[in-house]
């Protein structure tokens, strides 16, 4: 299972910053969907956790495990979990 490999970064920076992830669950991700073209809105932490989502528009499932949304979802992620994370030190 190779998007176990890439997906697993994202599950380590969703348990090291658990405790200063409310900024993520507050962050939506717009992913493109490859059938109708139409984008549907998701938690970044949702999308985190999952492999695939339906699009919203089509009902089409969209593969969050490509390369594209990947690294989208990891880097959104991550950036949340900094912004979390720094949040908790002004608090
Ligand atoms: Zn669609």
């Amino acid at each position: 299972m190779t998007h176990r490999n890439i997906l697993a970064p994202i599950d380590f920076c969703l348990l090291k910053f658990d405790m200063a992830f409310s900024a993520a669950d507050l962050t939506l991700l717009r992913i493109r969907c490859t059938g109708c073209g139409q984008h549907t809105e998701k938690l970044v932490t949702v999308l985190a956790k999952r492999e695939s989502i339906d699009c919203a528009v089509c009902g089409m499932s969209i593969d969050l495990t490509t390369p594209h949304n990947a690294l989208l979802i990891k880097e959104t992620a991550a950036s949340c979990a900094r912004i979390g994370d720094a949040m908790t030190k002004i608090a």
